[in-house]
């Protein structure tokens, strides 16, 4: 076992702080990567501020942080796929029981045993519950790491690892292709990367946003159109036509006004996880013999395709670097909708605590 400097917070109240946590020793399957960059998805948020108590509460101290890109420094005597000095990542998943039959169809994320990278039971006993990436190093199972594509911008590629892949596998599985009408709901970290993917599948991409001051960037991220969700004729006039919504809120809204902009069949699928449920009316669904669906984040193969999409397609995130002393006023601002798109950690900041 061995310390690394990691930023973590004490209580649902308690601001990040400087500390000092144990990571393992890799065993002879482990790949330790010092982290260079690490993205602040609002998953980190929930967490920290402990919002998700019902579903999965927040064990303090927690270190959040699951985008995570860096070089590996060390490799355990069995890994075979990575060596010191490559560039490696990590996203929301550091383990799965490999057994069952989701893990067998590549499907990990849904594994009932699987171990999220922070606030899940730490199967090594290393401590109490898994540390995320805002921390100075990671030591992760091979078959969890990820490869980064040479050509990316590093800090941009870090929220790739969650906000890509959340965006990414849902539009691959209700088939996001050219000539459907999808629609993105939401314009942050998630929803940005969704204007990105749907518009490199060629499909026609309409963003609904509640920030009028982001229509000029949500066409510059590859919108065809741009609806401030807010003006109800503006909504209106796109009743009954998608074939695809994804809708990333992470606050509590009106899903219904979002179901009847859907065609018959069609689908809404929520990636977006806001504390309290939503109220669905029974009649959005029936009319038009809707789905409702959600999506958590994607597989392992399916990450690297997607790491793998990006690089033929030179896409990342658009991120606003910070050091990791910013941490808390970042969580303050991405609460105010007020990022363009995507806060990424720069983790050398880490090295002066
Ligand atoms: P984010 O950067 O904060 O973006 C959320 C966006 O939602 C905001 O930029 C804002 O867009 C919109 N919004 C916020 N409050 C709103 C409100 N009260 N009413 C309407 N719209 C509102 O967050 P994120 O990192 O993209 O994460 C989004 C959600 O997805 C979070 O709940 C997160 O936990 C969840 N998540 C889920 C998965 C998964 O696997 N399913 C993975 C990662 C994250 P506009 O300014 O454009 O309106
Ligand atoms: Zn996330």
């Amino acid at each position: 076992m061995y310390k690394t400097k990691a930023y973590s917070a004490a209580s649902a109240t308690s601001p990040l702080a400087s500390a000092a946590i144990p990571r393992r020793d890799p065993t002879e399957r482990d790949v330790q990567i010092e982290i260079l960059f690490c993205g602040i998805c609002h998953s980190d948020l929930h967490s920290v501020r402990n919002e998700w108590s019902s579903i999965m509460p927040t064990t303090y101290p927690i270190v959040p942080g699951h985008e995570i890109v860096g070089r590996v420094t060390k490799v355990g005597s069995a890994v075979t796929r990575y060596k010191p000095g490559d560039l490696a990542a990590v996203g929301c998943l550091v383990d799965s029981d490999g057994t069952c039959p989701q893990c067998k169809a590549g499907l990990e994320q849904l594994c009932p045993n699987q171990t999220f990278t922070f606030n899940a039971p730490d199967r090594h006993g290393t401590a109490p519950v898994t540390y995320g990436g805002y921390s100075g190093s990671i030591v992760v199972d091979e078959r969890f790491v990820l490869r980064v594509p040479a050509n990316l911008n590093l800090a941009g590629a870090a929220p790739l690892l969650c906000a890509g892949i959340t965006t990414y596998s849902p539009m691959r599985r209700w088939g996001v292709t050219k000539g459907k009408k999808v629609g993105v709901v939401g314009l942050g970290g998630l929803g940005h990367m969704g204007v990105k993917f749907a518009r490199a599948f060629g499909a026609q991409v309409v963003v609904f946003t509640t920030s009028p001051n982001k229509t000029e960037d949500a066409h510059r991220l590859g919108a065809d159109e741009v609806v401030v969700s807010r003006n109800a004729d503006e909504m209106q006039k796109h009743a009954g036509s998608f074939d695809f919504i994804l809708d990333t809120i992470a606050a509590d809204h009106d899903i219904n006004a979002y179901l009847n902009l859907l065609a018959h069949d069609a689908t809404l699928t929520l990636v977006g996880a806001p504390e309290k449920p939503l109220a669905v009316s029974a009649f959005a669904l029936l009319f038009g013999r809707r789905n409702l669906a959600g999506s958590l984040i994607g597989g392992i193969a399916e990450t690297q395709e997607m790491l793998d999409f990006c690089g033929k397609h030179n896409i990342t995130a658009d991120v606003e670097v910070i050091p990791i002393q910013k941490v808390n006023e970042a969580y303050e601002r991405l609460l105010k909708s007020d990022v363009k798109y995507r806060f990424s950690i720069d983790m050398a900041s880490l090295k002066s605590e």
